[in-house]
C-alpha cells in the first residue's frame, strides 16, 4: 500500500534532514548533560547557547530572553498560569478570542476555575478580531491579552501591532501564540509589543518535544516546574539533541523564509485554481499564511475526510481528530456543525510538490463530485 499524500503540515511538518543532522552529534557521542561542570557539558550547553541565539535571532530579541521548553502547549501554559499567579499581580482578567488554540483557551478556562476572569473575544466572519471588539474587552483589570500569530486551522494572521498596542494602552501584558507563525512570517517582538511568545519546533522542519518561550525582561512569571532552576524556573536537564534540532530550524527557517512562502503561495494558487467544485474558503485569504487551505463545500454535511484515503489530511485540529467534536474555530466563525465537520484543513509546505497538489485536486474534486451525486 502506498503512503498518503502528506499534506497535514498544519498538524506537525516534516524533520528536515538538515535539522536531522544538527542533532546528531547530540545522541550518542555528546550525550553530556549541558549543566554539567567539564567538557561534556561544556560542550552540550555551546549547542544549547548556539539555538539559544539562533531562536532569539529570528524574532529580534536578546538570547537570554528566550527559555526552552517542551513545546508550545508548555509555553502557553506557563505564559498563562505564570502571569497570573506571579508575586504582586493584582490584575485578574484574561482576554483572548474564540479561535486560539486548545492549550491557550483551556489553560484559560482552568485559571477561571481558581479565581480568575475570562474574556473571550470573538472573531468576525472572516477570522480576525476587530480592534474595536478588542478594545471595548479591555480595561485596567486585565492581567494579560492573549492572541495567536496564525491560526493552525485556518491559517489567518492577526494583527499583532496593533492589538500590542491596544494591550499596553490599558497596561497588560501580550502573549502571543506563535507556534504557527514563528519561522513562517518575520515576526519581532519590539515591534510588535509581544512581551511573551511561544514558539514550538515541529511546525517548523524541527523535532518534536521542544519549543521556547520568550520573556520581555521585567515580565515576571512564576515557575511552572519548580527543581534544579534550569531555564530560569523551568526546571529539568535541558534536551541537547531537540535544542539543537530547534536551533537550526529557526536557522533555516530564517534563511528560506521567503523562498518558503513564495512556495506556499504557488502550492495554493494551484490547488485554488483545480478545484471545479463549488468550494468556500474559510478564513480571510489574503491576511493569512499560504500553506493552510482550509475549504467547506456548500451542500455537503458529510465529512468527507473518510472519502479520501489518499491524503493525509483533516477537517480541524489534530487535537479535535481526537475527540471529534466540530471545530471551535470553524463554529467561532459562523459554520453550522454539520457543515465545519464536513470541512477539510489542508496544510503544506518546502517538501510538498506541485505533483502532490494535482493529485490531491483530482481526489478532493472526485470524492465531492461523489457525495453530491449521492445526496442528489
Ligand atoms: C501545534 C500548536 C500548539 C501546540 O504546540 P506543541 O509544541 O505541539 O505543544 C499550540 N498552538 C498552536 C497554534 C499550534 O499550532
Amino acid at each position: 500500500m502506498s503512503m498518503p499524500i502528506y499534506l497535514d503540515y498544519g498538524a506537525t511538518t516534516p524533520l528536515d534532514p538538515a535539522v536531522a543532522a544538527a542533532m546528531e552529534p547530540w545522541g550518542v557521542d555528546g550525550f553530556g548533560n549541558p549543566h554539567s561542570a567539564h567538557m561534556w557539558g561544556y560542550k552540550a550547553k555551546a549547542a544549547v547557547e548556539r539555538a539559544r541565539e539562533q531562536v532569539a535571532g529570528l524574532i529580534n530579541a536578546p538570547a537570554e530572553t528566550i527559555a526552552f521548553t517542551s513545546g508550545a502547549t508548555e509555553s502557553n501554559n506557563w505564559a498563562l498560569k505564570g502571569l497570573l499567579t506571579a508575586p504582586g499581580q493584582t490584575r485578574r482578567r484574561i482576554v483572548t478570542l474564540a479561535t486560539e488554540h486548545s492549550s491557550v483557551l483551556e489553560t484559560a478556562q482552568y485559571l477561571a476555575g481558581i479565581g480568575a476572569q475570562l474574556t473571550i473575544v470573538p472573531v468576525r466572519e472572516h477570522g480576525l478580531v476587530d480592534l474595536g471588539d478588542l478594545e471595548r474587552a479591555l480595561g485596567e483589570d486585565v492581567a494579560l491579552v492573549s492572541v495567536m500569530a496564525v491560526n493552525n486551522e485556518i491559517g489567518v494572521v492577526q494583527d499583532l501591532a496593533g492589538i500590542g498596542r491596544r494591550a499596553h494602552a490599558v497596561g497588560a501584558v501580550f502573549h502571543v501564540d506563535a507556534a504557527q507563525g514563528f519561522g513562517k512570517l518575520p515576526l519581532d517582538v519590539d515591534v510588535m509589543g509581544i512581551d511573551l511568545m511561544s514558539v514550538t519546533a515541529h511546525k517548523i522542519y524541527g523535532p518534536k518535544g521542544v519549543g521556547a518561550l520568550y520573556r520581555r525582561p521585567f515580565t515576571v512569571i512564576t515557575p511552572l516546574l519548580h527543581g534544579g532552576g534550569q531555564e530560569d524556573g523551568r526546571s529539568g536537564t535541558l534536551p541537547t539533541a531537540l535544542i539543537a534540532g530547534l536551533g537550526e530550524a529557526a536557522r533555516i527557517a530564517g534563511e528560506r523564509m521567503a523562498a518558503d512562502l513564495a512556495h506556499a503561495l504557488q502550492l495554493r494558487e494551484r490547488l485554488l485554481a483545480g478545484l471545479s467544485v463549488l468550494h468556500r474558503i474559510n478564513g480571510d485569504l489574503d491576511r493569512r499564511w499560504p500553506g493552510n487551505l482550509n475549504l467547506s463545500f456548500p451542500g455537503l454535511v458529510m465529512p468527507l475526510i473518510q472519502q479520501l484515503p489518499g491524503l493525509a489530511i483533516s477537517s480541524g485540529s489534530a487535537c479535535a481528530s481526537v475527540t471529534g467534536r466540530a471545530s471551535h474555530v470553524l463554529t467561532a466563525l459562523g459554520l453550522p456543525e454539520p457543515t465545519a465537520k464536513a470541512s477539510l484543513r489542508l496544510g503544506f509546505g518546502r517538501f510538498t510538490t506541485a505533483t502532490d497538489i494535482d493529485t490531491a485536486v483530482t481526489l478532493i474534486n472526485a470524492a465531492v463530485q461523489r457525495q453530491l451525486e449521492e445526496l442528489a
